[in-house]
């Protein structure tokens, strides 16, 4: 699967920051992490603490999947807006999934303080606004769901937000004190690199190909013709996990985003805010550490690579005229766009757990606008399965959900 367009920006900023071989020889291992992306590098970091021998492998480069084409906004708001989650799943598992996300920002901050990150991980408000009028209303049942389950939020008017921001067509929203961004690129190879001197063994250009279950062990055979005897193994395969599972469980889309040129009179003006709207198809708005405003959205219902990356130049335009449309007393200069694949869960939860047809065997896919922070709270996930113990998130993760 084709996950991303060519440059995205991330990749260009950073460069190819480590290099690891490819797997010739035979090796053995308590896990075996298949996928090195931002999933592969937090799982790989908790089973490394745990003091499990830990091997990774992937097919592509080191972190060059969906994780180089990220923009790496933290949320512990999900897709679903709570409300409606308490609606779909019941009060007790949403505000646990809500819950999930929330602490997942706080210990991704952790982790990137343990490793002395230069990722630019920052805490920031997030600002939640209805674009249109007919989504007031529901954004006011959203606001008080989330107070209600104990959340920092403050509901914000027209004026309030014209005002502070500089923001026009936001009728209402909620400004959250809980959020943050990061450059998930950099913080992958970051620490994955950190792990590898704590005895991770990395190999990338080797793809996992078939598996035979033995007693005890898993037996896998790689591209690369190298024989891996795994206790567990535990799938950071990300949208391509697809290819491995046979019910469908995801719907694949493609979505776009811009960053504009080095500006910092934007930049310390919204530096410290996440901005989303309740636009169809939405939109996202984060600064970079680089002093830059990058903006996502404008999602289309496919996956087709050729015809994702033909609409580049089109929906980089459209981007850039909604930024402008809304910020109306200055212009976007674009310096980078790109595009991806992205995944849509029917009750915007992530998939983390068994599957039946998998033995000893573990997934960790982390779909949707908080694919990042679902998959910091899998690394808790992770540690009781290797203990023998479940989670109280099993329940509201699980395939076959
Ligand atoms: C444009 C865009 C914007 C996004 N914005 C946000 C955001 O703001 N916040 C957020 O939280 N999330 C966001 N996401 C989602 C987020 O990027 C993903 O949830 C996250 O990157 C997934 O990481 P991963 O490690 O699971 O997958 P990946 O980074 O794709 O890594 C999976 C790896 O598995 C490897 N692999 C697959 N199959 C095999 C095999 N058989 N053998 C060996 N290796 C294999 C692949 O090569 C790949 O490197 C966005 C995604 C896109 C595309």
């Amino acid at each position: 699967m084709d996950l991303k367009s060519n440059e995205p920006f991330w990749l260009v900023k950073n460069g190819l920051l480590n290099n690891y071989p490819s797997l010739r020889h035979d090796a053995s291992c308590d896990v075996l992490i298949v996928g090195g992306g931002i999933t592969g590098a937090l799982i790989a970091h908790q089973c490394i603490g745990d003091g499990k021998k830990c091997l990774l492998i992937d097919k592509r480069e080191i972190v060059n999947g969906s994780s180089a084409a990220t923009t790496s906004i933290l949320q512990y708001e999900i897709d679903v807006p709570l409300y409606r989650l308490k609606e779909l799943i019941g009060e007790e598992a949403a505000i646990a999934s809500y819950r999930a996300c929330g602490e997942a920002i706080g210990k991704l901050g952790e982790i990137a303080k343990k490793i002395r990150s230069k990722a630019g991980f920052r805490t920031k408000k997030s600002l939640y606004y209805s674009a249109r009028k007919k989504d007031v209303s529901w954004l006011k049942q959203e606001f008080e769901a989330r107070q209600e389950a104990g959340f920092d939020v403050k509901w914000l008017t027209e004026q309030e937000i014209s005002e502070r921001y500089a923001i026009h067509g936001a009728y209402v929203g909620i400004l959250s004190g809980l959020g943050a961004s990061i450059d998930a690129f950099c913080f992958t190879h970051e620490l994955l690199a950190y792990n590898v001197k704590k005895g991770l063994l990395i190999f990338d250009k080797t793809a996992l190909e078939t598996v035979l279950y033995r007693s005890g062990y898993n037996l896998v055979t790689t591209s690369t013709g190298a024989k891996i005897k795994a206790k567990k193994i535990i799938y950071c395969t990300g949208y391509e996990t697809t290819n491995l599972i046979p019910e469908k469980f995801v719907d694949l889309l493609s979505t776009f985003a811009i960053v504009s040129e080095v500006d910092k009179e934007v930049y310390y003006r919204y530096r410290d805010l996440l901005i989303w709207n309740t636009a169809e198809p939405y939109l996202y708005m984060r600064t970079t550490d680089d002093y830059r405003f990058l903006i996502g959205g404008e999602d289309e219902e496919f996956k087709d690579a050729i015809k994702r990356d033909s609409l580049i130049p089109a929906k980089s335009l459209k981007l850039e005229k909604s930024f402008n449309k809304i910020f109306t007393d200055r212009a976007f200069h674009p310096d980078f766009a790109w595009a991806g694949t992205f995944g849509t869960t029917k009750d915007g939860l992530p998939y983390i757990g068994k599957h039946k047809k998998f033995k000893s065997s573990y997934f960790v896919c982390g779909f949707g606008g908080n694919g990042i922070t679902f998959s910091v709270a899998a690394m808790d996930m992770v540690s009781c399965w290797m203990n023998n113990l479940s989670h109280p998130l099993d329940e509201w993760f699980r395939f076959g959900r």
